[in-house]
């Protein structure tokens, strides 16, 4: 029973399923990344906007707010100080300080508070110039006063000297006076002061000593319209104007300070809401994160949980259900066969099924082979081990027996090829000759094959008769063997042809070792005016009744041969020099005592000619060499006058 396959579709598939999973995962993990990389652009961003902008900002202001420390002090010390060069030098300190402060807040962001700071810095550098002007003025002021209280002590001193009495009385308190006035510089005491000389000078308005005209200038010095009242007070006057700049200069200075205190503020404000921005998205991010990693794991656990269920746990079902040999069409229901899991499984069921059938087949097959065998006439047995497992009724009669259990109880040659477990089919045939009449002389083809039986590999043994192919066999082989022999046989005279002249000389060939022999080369004298005076059909049987001659000295593997028309050669085997001669002889003599007439012939009969050489005479082993001598004798013989013999001792005779 097979199942019919459901239709795939790619969006059913586990591959298609998993790799929606990962994607999935792997959006996750870019996102995750996404999320990294915009947070670190802000950080860059930022870190970058503090490193350009913020820090040089916050640098430029504390630079600013130190330089304005500096210029305060400055103010201070050219307020202090009595030499013009040294307010020079100081005021040329504070223009370079301020230009440096102008400098330093071109570097800062355009702001209200930088706009405000540069209006700032130029009321201060006004205000600076004319504290640096008064200063001044109120140097040479000083001088000036100095001198005309000198002058005025100087002279009230000489009027004291030089003078008289009244003249004394009047100096002696103005000159202690203008003496104190050298210490007193607060206007109070200097009006108080003025107010006692004028009070001094009403109660003396009758003296002459008023009057007297030097008296009157110095007086004039003191309580003149630019006297030295007057220039007291002025430089009273002065330092208030000083006072009120200086203040004025520290109230710009202050607010310089104040200004950048403010910048300070303004620009930690930024870096603390770049701060907070940063912590704010720090936190988004780190939520956003958790959500994602959470939204990631919750997936992966999903994806697991769903691929233990339509793959593991899937999986398991299978490998249990066939395990237990329970696939079944009603069982592929748990499975989802629109995947691959399903597929399997229903491929499995599809070769389970398959095997179900081949097993039930192979049941049948056996059952069908076991009636087959039983019924056989073939002679079969099973062998499993040295053990006869099966036979059927004709195996163990072909050895006289009713039933059979070992190998050893049958013929050697078999129990050995069964034993050696080798040639399967290729025993061969044997004969059986021992057991009984019904086999006796009888060939049968034993074969061997493996086969499954009962579950056991075992051997099939079966025994074929086949002796009626042994015997056509045999038959054809002879029948071969004689019309070969034939194809080597002269048709006329009988003796061996040519082909046997060199299968003969090549066999001698290969044996250069072997039995001693003697080639004998014969031919007919004379026999082409033979055949022209009785016939062909006379030359025929001539030839014949020699070549019966010239055979009859054949014994054992001796050969002869017509190896031309009316040639012959005899190839002789162990046999003496002096028997060689005598046979050859003989043979000359045979011929000639055949008497066939022959008118062409100094001898009126047929005669033959031959030539003999030993296998002794060649000194280089060489049957062909040995042919050639005796054949080298034959010509002698002919040249000879015929009829006759020529050996090694008659050829040595002629010669010599
Ligand atoms: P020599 O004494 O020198 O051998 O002279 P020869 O005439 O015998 O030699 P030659 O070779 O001249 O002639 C051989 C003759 O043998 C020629 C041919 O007519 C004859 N002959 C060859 N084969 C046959 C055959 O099968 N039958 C017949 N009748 N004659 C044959
Ligand atoms: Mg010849
Ligand atoms: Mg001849």
């Amino acid at each position: 029973m097979k199942f019919e396959s459901l239709p795939k579709h790619f969006f059913h598939s586990l591959k298609f399923k998993m790799l929606v999973g990962f994607a999935l995962m792997l959006a996750c993990i870019g996102m995750m990344n996404w999320i990294s990389v915009d947070r670190l652009q802000a950080f860059e961003d930022t870190a970058l906007h503090n490193s350009q902008v913020q820090l040089p900002s916050l640098e430029a202001a504390a630079l600013i707010q130190t330089q304005v420390a500096k210029l305060s002090g400055l103010i201070t010390e050219i307020t202090a100080v009595n030499s013009q060069a040294k307010v020079r030098i100081l005021a040329s300190e504070i223009k370079s300080l301020l230009t440096g402060i102008n400098h330093q807040l071109i570097r800062l962001e355009e702001s209200k508070a930088v706009s405000q700071l540069v209006e700032i810095l130029k009321r201060l550098d006004v205000s600076l110039e004319a504290t640096a002007f008064t200063q001044n003025q109120q140097i040479i002021q000083n001088k000036q006063l100095v001198r005309s209280l000198n002058t005025i002590i100087q002279g009230g001193l000489k009027r004291m000297e030089t003078g008289s009495l009244e003249q004394r009385k009047l100096w002696m308190p103005i000159i202690q006076e203008m003496t104190l006035l050298t210490n007193q510089t607060r206007l109070f005491e200097v009006v108080a002061s003025e107010r006692k000389i004028k009070k001094m000078l009403l109660e003396n308005k009758a003296s002459s000593t008023l009057s007297d005209p030097d008296n009157e200038l110095l007086l004039k010095q003191i309580m003149g319209g630019v006297g030295l009242f007057y220039q007291l007070k002025e430089k009273d006057a002065r330092r208030n104007q000083l006072a009120s700049i200086t203040t004025q200069n520290q109230i710009l200075l202050d607010s310089i300070t104040e200004n950048i205190l403010r910048l300070f503020d303004q620009k930690s404000q930024e870096v603390k809401a770049d701060a907070g921005v940063l912590i704010d998205s720090m936190d988004q991010a780190r939520f956003n994160y958790f959500v994602i990693i959470a939204f990631g794991l919750i997936l992966i656990v999903l994806l697991l949980l769903y691929l233990k269920e339509i793959l593991f746990s899937r999986l398991i079902l299978l490998s249990d259900l066939i395990r237990s040999g329970s696939l079944t069409r009603e069982s592929l229901k748990d499975f989802d066969l629109k995947n691959e899991i399903g597929d399997i499984a229903f491929q499995l069921s599809n070769y389970l099924t398959t095997i179900d059938e081949q097993r039930d087949q192979l049941t049948q097959a056996s059952e069908q082979l076991t009636n087959v065998i039983k019924f056989s006439k073939l002679r079969i047995a099973i062998v499993d081990d040295e053990k006869i497992v099966y036979h059927n009724q004709s195996f163990p009669r072909l050895f006289d027996r009713a039933s059979m259990t070992n190998i050893q109880e049958l013929p050697a040659e078999i129990a050995n090829a069964i034993m050696k477990g080798k040639p399967v089919n290729n025993i061969g045939s044997v004969i059986l000759r021992n057991y009984h009449s019904e086999v006796w002389q009888r060939w049968f083809d034993i074969s061997l094959v493996k086969i499954l039986w009962e579950g056991k590999d075992s051997n099939l043994i079966s025994l074929v008769d086949v002796t009626d192919r042994e015997n056509a066999a045999k038959e054809f082989k002879e029948t071969i063997s004689l019309v070969e022999k034939e194809s080597q046989k002269d048709p006329l005279t009988g003796l061996y042809n040519r082909k046997v002249y060199s299968q003969t000389l090549d066999q001698l060939s290969s044996q250069p070792k072997g039995e001693s022999f003697a080639m004998i080369v014969c031919d007919i004298d004379n026999f082409k005016s033979f055949n022209d005076c009785y016939g062909h059909q006379k030359g025929d049987e001539a030839l014949k009744a020699v070549a019966q001659v010239v055979a009859s000295v054949c014994q054992q593997s001796d050969v002869a041969i017509r190896y031309g028309g009316e040639e012959f050669l005899l190839v002789l085997f162990n046999r003496s020099e002096d028997e060689i001669r005598e046979l050859g002889l003989g043979l000359v003599a045979q011929v000639q005592g055949l008497n066939i007439p022959h008118k062409g012939s100094d001898f009126k009969c047929v005669t033959m000619s031959i030539g003999v050489a030993l296998k002794e005479e060649v000194s280089v082993f060489q049957p062909r060499a040995c042919f050639e001598l005796a054949d080298q004798r034959l010509y002698i013989a002919k040249r000879n006058g015929r009829n006759q013999l020529i050996d090694q001792s008659k050829s040595m005779e002629l010669e010599g």
